[in-house]
């Protein structure tokens, strides 16, 4: 195709404007979307990203020109796939062993596959700069970012010692599991499981929280809630949603009761909370579909649940955005 003139400072309008897919995906299409649409988007995104050929049927109404991205005319950058979205991710390829500068930060090297891995938490954007650096080369992207409005839920009946603790012993108890969960987030195995997305963790299930709302507790303002709740019954078994490393498994955390920590490669790690009860160890491998425990509703909760979390290294994304086939 033809390179169309005056379409090469175009790259962050036209990223937004994926964007817009991707958050529409999330908001009003939650059972029709998966990665194959944003594999769509994404060969659209690298267009926009490198300044190459693109469509100008693909450019929305609203585009305005943009700063150029630090590529262009040149080669595609990472053949980035994912969300682009507050809570959602990037996933691209890479020289391995290059460096992953985000946002500035350095965040560890490209997996032995050159797979590698970018969260993007609820408060990110509006743009999100990649680079990836080796000792002869460097490359960078910037990835626009959607906005996402969340809510305010309020939760009542909840114990009040589990909303406002006093209780020194209490508190320390709480300070030992939270050194414990420290540790295992640290963890960053060379795997590029995450790259092939995840299934659902329950195979039924009613959503009763989203990732994101601003939080009320007890009548309490407090932090986002940073998970994706499924109400199922107690004893609905929970299964890998993609294959890991486990590398934290507690029958009974203060806060989260049974807890599961899994570890998908380059440190983005999946937590199901609130269990009943752990069928896996620390330091066993799972594979997709694997039972890892069940639903529960002990820790911090008012009802049976799965509270299923996503985090890479300080950031909390919305693991249901790593969802591949959403009809479930
Ligand atoms: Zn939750």
């Amino acid at each position: 195709m033809e390179k169309p003139e005056g379409l090469k400072r175009i790259s962050k309008s036209v990223t937004h404007y994926l964007d817009q897919d991707a958050r529409g995906n999330k908001n009003s299409e939650r059972r029709s979307d998966s990665f194959g649409s944003n594999r769509a988007l994404s060969r659209r995104q690298i267009f926009a990203l490198s300044g190459g050929a693109i469509a100008s049927a693909a450019l929305p109404a609203f585009a305005q020109p943009a700063p150029p991205s630090s590529k262009l005319d040149s080669e595609l950058p990472f053949g980035l796939t994912g969300r682009f979205c507050q809570g959602g991710f990037a996933a691209g390829r890479g020289t391995p062993g290059a460096d992953i500068v985000v946002d500035g930060q350095s965040r560890g090297p490209v997996g032995p596959s050159g797979w590698f891995y970018v969260g993007f938490d609820r408060d990110a954007g509006p743009t999100c700069h990649i680079t990836l650096r080796t000792a002869k080369s460097q490359d960078s992207a910037i990835v626009g970012i959607l906005p996402v409005t969340y809510d305010v839920q309020r939760v009542d009946g909840l114990p009040q010692d589990t909303v406002t603790p006093q209780d020194p012993a209490l508190l320390e108890r709480i300070k030992r599991e939270a050194a414990l969960k420290a540790e295992a987030f640290a963890s960053r195995i060379d795997s590029d499981a995450f790259h092939r997305g995840f299934d659902w963790p329950l195979n039924r299930f009613v959503v009763s929280g989203h990732f994101g709302n601003q939080r009320i507790l007890n009548g309490t303002p407090s932090s986002p809630h940073m998970g994706f709740d499924m109400a199922a019954p107690v004893g609905t078994p929970i299964h890998a949603p993609q294959d890991g490393l486990v590398v934290l498994a507690e029958p009974d955390l203060f806060y989260e009761g049974g807890l599961v920590l899994i570890d998908h490669g380059q440190g983005l790690i999946s937590m199901y909370l609130h269990q009943s009860q752990v069928f896996v160890q620390k330091g066993q491998w799972v594979r997709q579909a694997q039972p890892i425990g069940r639903v529960g509703a002990k820790g911090r909760a008012t009802g049976p649940h799965l509270c299923w979390r996503l985090k890479w290294s300080d950031r909390h994304m919305d693991p249901s955005l790593m969802v591949v086939n959403r009809t479930a």
